[in-house]
């Protein structure tokens, strides 16, 4: 797609929201990564967001919403989702429900993916607009998703109407998907709500065993997730613990040796996913054909690290 639109750079809510209601597309920061967003009333400008991405058809949107409050006016608000909103929206984690109301944009799936963002600026935005609104990650369809304002602006200026500028995302990667529209919740995607912490919320996942809950790579039920995903051109490795340092290669990890051609030595899990595609971004600028992650550590974040770094491995080209 040319990069020929006149994008205005912004850090007032207010006028992305008023572009939003215009029927244009709007970049903001979330607390998880930057989206690309339109309103999901608007066909035109949800169909744009596919074009800008070069995202495959079948591949739904998540709707933005600025309060748990507004769910139930497009989706069915059971007692899972209730339970789990209480303790987890605004935050970082996406629900499937069945879906309500049909002037909201879908692929033509039964159900809904909603999410509430905590992230201020991207809140601010969606109360001044008053509506859905339903973004993707700001990304090109199976690149990494984007955490900084300068990739931001160099990948969309000139194909977005608006960027706007806040707080960078803090967690740095996407949602946790759930899917609570069945008599069986799943987690479709991870990210830093993990499945043990989910149950701490909603004792009923207990019921249910980890291979009931996580049944993403035999049944792909959240259609994206069988796309190429999160990948930088180098080719991604899972390093093994005992990896020895290459000169030709770049690293990823906790507590890493020196000896890399270019290293990210981070401190916890945290950092680690905070980095993650910031990371991946560097190498391809760098030139770097050859990345080694090394595994995350135990607790929080891992199973979402161990995700994403596997998809980005699944993907190297051939
Ligand atoms: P992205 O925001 O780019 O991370 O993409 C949205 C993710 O949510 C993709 O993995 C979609 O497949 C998933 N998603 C959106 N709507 C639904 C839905 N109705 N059912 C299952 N997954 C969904
Ligand atoms: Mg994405």
């Amino acid at each position: 797609m040319s990069k020929n639109k006149d994008t205005l750079i912004t850090d007032d809510p207010s006028q992305a929201a008023k572009v939003l209601k215009g029927g244009g597309v709007v970049l903001f920061p979330t607390e998880t990564v930057y989206g690309l967003g339109a309103d999901s009333r608007n066909l035109k400008a949800c169909l744009e967001i596919y074009k800008i991405k070069n995202r495959p058809a079948d591949n739904p949107l998540i709707v933005h919403l600025s309060h748990s409050s507004e769910i139930p006016k497009i989706a069915n608000m059971n007692a899972f989702a209730k339970e789990l909103a209480s303790s987890c929206m605004p935050g970082p984690i996406t629900f499937v429900l069945s879906k309500l109301d049909n002037s909201v944009f879908s692929t033509g799936l039964p159900t809904v993916a909603v999410r509430v963002p905590s992230h201020s600026k991207a809140n601010e935005m969606l109360r001044a607009f008053g509506g859905p609104v339903s973004a993707p990650s700001a990304n090109l369809s199976g690149q990494p998703s984007i955490t900084r304002f300068t990739d931001a602006v160099h990948e969309f200026k000139g194909k977005v109407d608006l960027i706007l500028k806040g707080p960078e995302p803090t967690i740095g990667l996407e949602s946790t998907v759930i899917d609570l529209s069945g008599p069986r919740p799943r987690i479709l995607r991870p990210g830093f709500w993990s499945l043990d912490d989910l149950k701490d919320f909603l004792p009923e996942l207990d019921e249910f065993s980890s291979e009931d809950l996580m049944q993403e790579e035999e049944k792909p039920m959240s259609p994206g997730t069988k796309y190429r995903h999160y990948a930088p051109n180098a080719n991604v490795i899972l390093a093994e613990e005992e990896t020895r340092p290459k000169s030709d290669a770049a690293a990823i990890g906790i507590g890493l040796s020196d000896g890399w051609q270019y290293s990210v030595d981070l401190k916890d899990n945290a950092e680690y996913m905070k980095s993650l595609y910031s990371f991946f971004r560097d190498c391809d600028t760098k030139g770097i054909s050859k990345i080694y992650c090394f595994p995350p550590t135990e607790g929080r974040g891992k199973e979402a690290l161990l995700n994403r770094i596997q998809k980005a491995a699944d993907s190297n080209l051939p």
